[in-house]
């Protein structure tokens, strides 16, 4: 009985940006006795049906943006006589759909890393239930992952998770009813150990996979400062000092390692944790800024978020501090009109964004909004291939909308041009070429340039653009870039790198002071 892994895309690139963490992790679940699992990641190149066979157990874990691949994937591996299980968040939210649409022997709900093992024995016993509940597992459950899987030269930045979970409640969020309100942070040791040993292999940028790496703001403090009899202080004050625990040891690492993370604005207001990124050379984040007006983020129930002239200077507030900020902003909202667009494009350009993504307002599974729009969507009769809007993730790539939530001044068609325009103007040559003045040397700002091209290639025109054809020459392009930005990321493998113990003990890594960085974000 062999185990395969399957993370399904119906594009591939050949190369990846992130690795998909939790096909590695789920190895790591595999116990040994089985063999290694076969690990697909079909972002790299789509699964070889011809290497499943009768008996195997195929692992598949989607999210709603994929889930319909994977359920190709689920069908090709029942007809060669897999047993066939799924997992991933979009499982937990629509457990059945996989037993319908895509072969499913069983399901996993939930956390995968502790009950995968349970899901083998019974495959190899030949008695297979049909749902397992993986449920939420603790921090030190966690497990590391099989990095020593993963095929060389295929991805330019290696992930960890260092916490689970987020507190707060953005409705366009499913991550916050997923992974849960309380943040389940692991321990500073195994995150150094999985990172050394990633840096061993030459990565040398690290993205920290997390739903929110700043899961305790100074609000948060002093709310629980008032309360009566302090019961969730020492909680919080414990995981705020877990978070500099492990800033200090990742600042022992070689100097050529760099991180990058996902936060909330707030960390703005936190000069000590920004200073401690800095020094954790955690250079890069996503901050979801969303909406540039109140009455936006009111909506999205993100009214933490500042607006306006506040925004900016939060967002600079980064850069001070060294850490390159990745703008995510939300297009369709309901209080958006056609001046938003322009407004949101001058923003991105004044706070310093090193980069900076417009997604249209999508209702995602198992968010509050997905909630409110299928409640308004119950006397709709559309249907595309068969599927009502609401499920449209079962609709075929090149016959789904672009837009699902209608707005009460502007077309589905105008918010898609405009946000295109967005794109457009943010990533044109010109304004790349301004904000490559980020780094330093000639070659640096042509490598920042070739990656802001391929950003741009990978998410915005594969995923905006109304034509196929537009579709196929991005997806051509990104191919064609990912290989030079590729060897751009790629750092010396370093076998010798010892994990550090603590901030006070002797750094312990060898390094040639010159491979140092080729682009120095
Ligand atoms: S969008 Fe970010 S801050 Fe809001 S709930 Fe999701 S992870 Fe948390």
């Amino acid at each position: 009985m062999r185990v395969h892994l399957v993370n399904p895309s119906h594009v591939s690139f050949g190369v990846g940006v992130i690795t998909p963490r939790w096909l590695y992790v789920l190895a790591s679940a595999t116990p040994r006795s089985y063999g290694d699992p076969v690990l697909v990641d079909e972002t790299l190149a789509p699964v070889n049906g011809a290497e499943i066979r009768a008996g195997d157990v195929v692992g598949i874990g989607i999210h709603s943006g994929n889930a319909l691949r994977g359920y190709e994937v689920g069908r090709i591996a029942r007809e060669c006589g897999a047993h066939v299980i799924f997992g991933g968040i979009h499982t937990s939210l629509y457990p059945q759909e996989a037993f319908e649409l895509g072969g499913a022997s069983a399901v996993v709900k939930g956390d995968g890393d502790v009950v995968w093992a349970s899901v083998l024995a019974d495959c190899a016993k030949g008695a297979v239930q049909p749902v397992y509940e993986g449920g939420r597992i603790e921090p030190d459950q966690f497990l590391p992952a099989r990095w020593d899987l993963m095929p060389p030269d295929s991805y330019m930045w290696a992930s960890v998770q260092t916490v689970r979970g987020c507190p707060k409640h953005c409705s366009f969020c499913s991550v916050w009813r997923t992974d849960g309100q309380r943040p389940r942070q692991r321990a500073s040791d195994v995150l150094l150990q999985e990172i050394v040993e990633l840096r061993r292999m030459g990565f040398r940028f690290i993205a920290l996979a997390d739903d929110n790496f700043y899961p305790v703001t100074l609000e948060d403090l002093e709310l629980a400062k008032r309360q009566v009899g302090q019961p969730r202080l020492s909680q919080l004050q414990d995981l705020r000092e877990e978070r500099f625990e492990l800033m200090a040891r990742l600042a022992e690492l070689p100097p050529d390692t760099v991180f990058y993370t996902q936060i909330t604005m707030e960390a703005a207001e936190d000069p000590e944790f920004l200073e401690a990124m800095r020094k954790a050379r955690i250079r890069g984040a996503l901050v979801g800024v969303e909406s540039v007006t109140r009455e936006g983020l009111k909506a999205i129930h993100k009214d933490f978020n500042s607006d306006g002239l506040s925004l900016v200077d939060r967002l600079r507030t980064f850069r001070q501090h060294g850490v390159h900020v990745l703008g995510s902003f939300i297009f369709g909202l309901p209080t958006d009109r056609p001046e938003t667009f322009e407004a949101t494009a001058t923003l991105a350009a004044e706070a310093d964004l090193t980069f900076a993504q417009f997604v249209m307002l999508t209702p995602f599974p198992g968010t509050v909004d997905f909630q409110r729009w299928e409640k308004s969507m119950e006397s709709d009769s559309t249907r595309i291939a068969g599927f009502p809007l609401t499920r449209y993730w079962l609709i075929p790539q090149a016959l789904r909308p672009k837009v699902y939530m209608s707005h009460p001044v502007m077309s589905d068609e105008e918010i898609r041009r405009r946000t295109q325009g967005v794109w457009d103007r943010f990533y044109s040559l010109q304004s790349i070429w301004k904000r490559s003045r980020c780094v330093k040397s000639l070659r640096s700002r042509l490598a920042f340039a070739l990656i802001s091209k391929l950003y741009r290639q990978m998410y915005a025109n594969t995923g905006i653009a109304t034509d196929s054809a537009r579709g196929n020459r991005a997806v051509r392009w990104a191919q064609w870039l990912a290989k030079p930005c590729l060897r751009l990321f790629q750092g010396r493998p370093m076998p010798e790198l010892q994990v550090p113990v603590g901030a006070s003990e002797q750094v312990a890594w060898t390094s040639d002071k010159k491979d140092s960085t080729l682009v120095s974000l």
